[in-house]
């Protein structure tokens, strides 16, 4: 497999002809849980009579590898290199039915806290400009292993989606001198239609313009760049940050099973772009978030084809139906 760009949209792909390897049994016992011939990368502190709280271990079958350069190359007008990078699971509960939404606020900063220095240590390699923490849940989100994990990789380039936010991100600043997501929360905040729930420093809402129904996403209320500076400084931030995640999937789940979640951070600012100004406002223009895109079986499928996006649920009605969800704890 290798990385080509797409000279138009100027995007990134991996392509290539994949040997497909056989996946383990349905009923094989979980490597999670087995603790068997894992690569563990690093954990968080012991939880007090649980032994290991989260950790991070190599993926079993990495879409990116840490070893060699990434060789980037012209080919005629087209641009390629290898797939050097890191692909992470974090495994983020030793219990093997503990999910996000089930564990407790403490179990989810470790997790959190994980994720943070993991993400930091990675941007610590020059060759590495941006690192991905996302997951994938259910059978209609390609969820991978049945073991409570999310996945990390840290690639060569920065993925499409957070280019595009980050890119109108310094427009936006440009003209205005403000941050688009600041300006985005105080409105929400002063409209309250959008606004699922506020805790803390942190807030969810329902976005605008959604691409999926029920579209969600968490923000830090006061401005901050870059997850892995607050996950890692200010605990008693991260247990808010956990309570609300936990509370946010399980409002999710009262619509659907299945889900989509993404951490959008700052890109590595060891690697100052010269034809992308971008990265010298980038702490005052771009402003972490999660995003959760549940995975709700439309009526429209066809349209689905994501040239534009199509969502047949409002936002307003959407915030509604989780703001009004049964929450536990
Ligand atoms: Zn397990
Ligand atoms: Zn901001
Ligand atoms: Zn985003």
């Amino acid at each position: 497999m290798e990385l080509r760009k797409d000279p138009i949209t100027r995007s990134w792909v991996m392509t290539g002809d994949e040997s497909f390897e056989p996946s383990p049994p349905p009923d094989a016992p979980c490597r999670f849980c087995a603790d068997s011939n894992l690569h563990v990368i690093a954990k968080s502190p012991d939880n007090p009579g649980a032994g290991w709280s989260a950790r991070s271990v190599v993926h079993p079958r990495p879409l990116y590898h840490i070893e060699g350069e990434p060789g980037r190359r012209g080919d005629g007008l087209y641009d390629r290199m290898h797939s050097v990078g890191a692909h992470e699971v974090l495994v983020e509960n030793p219990n093997h039915d503990r999910h996000l939404w089930k564990a407790n606020d403490e179990e989810i900063a470790h997790f959190l806290r994980l994720a943070a220095e993991r993400i930091l240590d990675l941007k610590r390699d020059p060759r590495i400009k941006y690192v991905s923490l996302f997951k994938d849940y259910g059978k209609n989100a390609g969820q991978e292993f049945s073991h409570p994990t999310s996945q990390l990789t840290a690639t060569t380039f920065v993925p499409r989606r957070v280019l595009y936010e980050l890119r109108a991100g310094r427009e936006y600043f440009v003209g205005k001198e403000r941050c688009a997501f600041c300006d985005i929360i105080q409105q929400e905040e002063r409209q309250a239609q959008r606004v699922i729930e506020v805790r803390g420093d942190y807030l969810a809402l329902g976005p605008y313009a959604p691409r999926v129904p029920y579209e969600t996403w968490i923000l830090p209320r006061n401005h901050d760049s870059s997850f892995e500076r607050t996950g890692l400084n200010k605990p008693g931030l991260r247990i808010n940050l956990a309570a609300l995640l936990r509370r946010t999937l399980q409002r999710v789940r009262s619509v659907t099973e299945d889900f989509h979640l993404v951490l959008h951070t700052s890109p590595s600012s060891l690697h100052p772009s010269k034809n992308l100004g971008y990265w010298k406002t980038i702490d005052d223009d771009y402003h972490w978030h999660i995003e959760i895109l549940p995975v709700v079986p439309s009526k429209a499928k066809s349209y689905n084809f994501k040239e534009v996006y199509y969502s047949p649920v409002s936002s307003e009605t959407a915030v509604k139906q989780l703001r009004d969800a049964k929450i536990e704890g």
